[in-house]
């Protein structure tokens, strides 16, 4: 029987938060440690989850919105400084050219690093996988990926992680849709986007550009309700909310959700780690 944990790196949004780091949460299988979505502090998070940097070596972006990417070039390097031999990164068309641009930007640095006695595999040599198409994602994790187009701006995709009998998804950034149903039904865990909570700083805003924001971003992304009624139709046993702006209310998130949802209802801090076993639980 696999051990999974799923550890809530970091549950922010775009906007800078000292609560909150951005957008990144890393799947345990059996110690095999899966990165999803790569957020501003993401290395310093995986090293207050005692997670150890050379040993990822796989990471799904969801999309390449800056928030979910902010802490690529930090992990891309400090992770091969600190002995990192190989990585695979997995994400929608445009990864390839970022993850280059990445490269380029840093051609220097690793040309000093490599020079003073660093191998260049594990930078140099990172495979880099760009989805097309709903489907089975190809690679050498302990799980079957399944990934599914979602409803935001850009290509983003949600992915669900199997492993024998149990079940992770996770959204991306999202506007509800029947895709993210399908792709988490029956699941122990769904990560859902929950960016449109009301107690949020958009609310109280008398600008009229920041309205205009706030009503285009409902097109984007869930409200707890809604984030709620995907998780009900699939059928999941746990909601697990993330992507939160600054001033959130935690207890009335989770009120919105419980009025819709019946399963268990997760509004976490950074580093929240779930374990998902016969009975999902919390950790810490
Ligand atoms: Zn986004
Ligand atoms: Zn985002």
């Amino acid at each position: 029987m696999n051990d999974i944990k799923i550890n809530m790196l970091g549950t922010g949004s775009p906007r800078a938060s000292l609560e909150r780091s951005g957008p990144s949460q890393v799947l345990l299988i059996d110690e095999t440690p899966i990165l999803i979505d790569c957020g501003e502090g993401t290395v310093r998070q995986l090293m207050k989850a005692k997670i150890d940097l050379k040993k990822v070596e796989h990471l799904y972006f969801t999309h390449l919105h800056a928030d979910h990417v902010y802490g690529y070039g930090q992990f891309l390097v400090a992770g091969w400084g600190s002995g990192r031999k190989k990585l695979t990164v997995v994400g929608p068309a445009g990864v390839k050219r970022f993850h280059n641009q990445m490269l380029e930007l840093f051609k220097d640095d690793i040309a000093y690093r490599t020079s003073l006695g660093f191998p260049s595999n594990g930078i140099l040599d990172v495979e880099v996988i760009e989805i097309e198409e709903d489907g089975e994602v190809p690679g050498d994790i302990p799980a079957k990926v399944k990934a599914a187009r979602m409803v935001h701006n850009v290509p983003t995709f949600g992915y669900r992680f199997q492993v024998g009998e149990k079940a992770v998804v996770i959204s991306g950034d999202t506007a509800p849709t029947q895709s993210l149903i399908e792709l988490s039904e029956g699941a122990n865990v769904l990560i859902h986007d929950c960016c449109l909570t009301t107690t949020s700083f958009y609310k109280d805003t008398t600008s009229p550009t920041m309205k205009k924001v706030w009503e285009n971003l409902q097109k984007e992304h869930c409200t707890p309700k809604q984030a709620a009624e995907t998780a009900q139709k699939a059928g999941v046993k746990q909601l697990v909310m993330t992507h939160f702006l600054p001033g959130i209310d935690k207890e009335e998130i989770y009120h919105e959700a419980s009025q819709v949802f019946d399963g268990d209802i997760i509004v976490p801090d950074d580093l929240l780690t779930v374990s998902v076993s016969e009975k999902t639980e919390v950790l810490n």
